[in-house]
């Protein structure tokens, strides 16, 4: 895993230190088990999948659906109407 990696999960405030990642996180005790950097439970900056069915991309917490259902929800939103 990269910095970048870790820091798009939500880990905020990891750090390179002499070659590993110090896991850290603003709004947790950020924890690492088996190389698997984990948040509290209930953490805002936790990721999860989606609420979209079908839709596996992670989300932070703060959002329930990704980026690429929000902007398909949105077009939706719009009526259509005939030239005529
Ligand atoms: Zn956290
Ligand atoms: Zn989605």
């Amino acid at each position: 895993m990269t910095l970048e990696q870790v820091e798009n999960q939500g880990f905020d405030a990891s750090e390179l230190r002499a070659g590993r990642i110090i896991i850290g996180c603003s709004e947790c005790q950020a924890l690492c088990i088996n190389g698997t950097p984990i948040h509290e439970e209930g953490c805002s900056n936790d990721m999860h999948e989606c609420d979209t069915i079908g839709c596996d991309n992670l989300v932070s917490a703060k959002v329930k659906i990704c980026e690429d259902c929000a902007n398909i929800e949105f077009e939706s939103d719009f009526w259509l109407f005939a030239r005529n």
